[in-house]
């Protein structure tokens, strides 16, 4: 519990990217509490996450995420209170430059991110991970797994329970797609089945 707090402690003041140059925005943004016994890991906090809620998945694509959550059986008031909720770069990456959506995180940016998720992983120790996203997914199973070989699947990893899905965002063109949204219930069927199964 200390442990954690000492690093969102240090977490808060990270300005690593700033500092190599990268063009990322902060607060850097997360929320929970040791003992959370599921963790949600998206992409990257948007503009609205960073500059106004300071809460994850607040803009469109959060609102998107909790109705699929409340299919599997838990309302956002539930899920906020008892996640642990974070991302594989925790600070805003700006805008696309395309216009929609925006910016992936970069390699570089998500590597020097990734000391903090792991050490989040290892002081939560949560039973259930829910990887949100393709670079959340390609955190936990490698970068050349296919979205659609992996959600609608539960799987175990290192003794915990993981469930992916896709990136709720409406940019998102994977999730749009009717064939795959079928996937997206059937993952969602499987959180709800581990929800039941492991009380949560
Ligand atoms: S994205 Fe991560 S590593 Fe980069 S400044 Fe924000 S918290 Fe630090």
């Amino acid at each position: 519990m200390e442990e954690l707090a000492a690093i969102h402690h240090q977490l808060r003041g990270c300005t690593r990217c700033q500092a190599a140059g990268h063009p990322v925005q902060g607060p850097p943004i997360f929320s929970g509490a040791a003992g959370a016994r599921v963790m949600v890991v998206g992409q990257a906090p948007g503009r609205v996450e960073v500059g106004e809620t300071h809460r994850p998945f607040s803009g469109s694509a959060g609102a998107r995420l909790f109705r699929w959550l409340q299919s599997a059986g838990w309302t956002e008031a539930e899920a906020r209170s008892r996640f642990y909720i974070t991302s594989i770069t925790k600070c805003f990456p700006g805008p696309n430059r395309s216009g929609r959506g925006d910016r992936a995180p970069s390699r570089p940016e998500q590597e020097l991110c990734a000391p903090w998720l792991e050490a989040e992983v290892a002081l939560v120790d949560p039973a259930v991970l829910v990887p949100v996203g393709a670079l959340a997914i390609a955190r936990f199973f490698g970068a050349d797994r296919k979205l659609i070989d992996l959600v609608g699947q539960r799987f175990q990893i290192e003794g915990r329970i993981v469930v992916p899905l896709p990136h709720p965002s409406g940019a998102s063109a994977w999730t749009q797609a009717p064939a795959n949204q079928a996937l997206v219930r059937q993952a969602l069927a499987q959180l709800e089945a581990v929800r039941q199964e492991l009380n949560l």
